[in-house]
């Protein structure tokens, strides 16, 4: 999930990637959070790392976070996950780098 960095006018996220993953992995992962970064943006209500969560909770179809802890995942950004991973199996197979 994206990390809320800064408030005002101008909405500003941070995706932070665990470090080691690499190549193929790391443009799926890159991907995945990109969709969270549009699930967030797309909504104007979302301010806020409270505001975001609550977003994230809603598309997950969890109603509110109970906790900040609470794992959270929305089908849009697993689904963008799968098409990269087909996508790049796709290329590899007829020889695209
Ligand atoms: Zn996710």
């Amino acid at each position: 999930m994206p990390h809320w960095i800064a408030g005002g006018e101008t909405r500003y996220v941070r995706i932070l990637i665990k470090n080691g993953i690499a190549g193929e992995r790391l443009v799926v992962v890159f991907g995945h959070e990109l969709q969270h970064v549009v699930e967030a943006l797309e909504d104007a209500t979302v301010v806020d790392a409270t505001t975001m969560r609550g977003r994230f909770a809603h598309l997950a179809g969890k109603g509110s976070p109970r906790d900040s802890t609470e794992p959270l995942e929305t089908a849009q950004a697993v689904a963008v996950e799968r098409r990269i991973a087909i996508e790049l199996s796709e290329w590899r197979r007829m020889g695209v780098r």
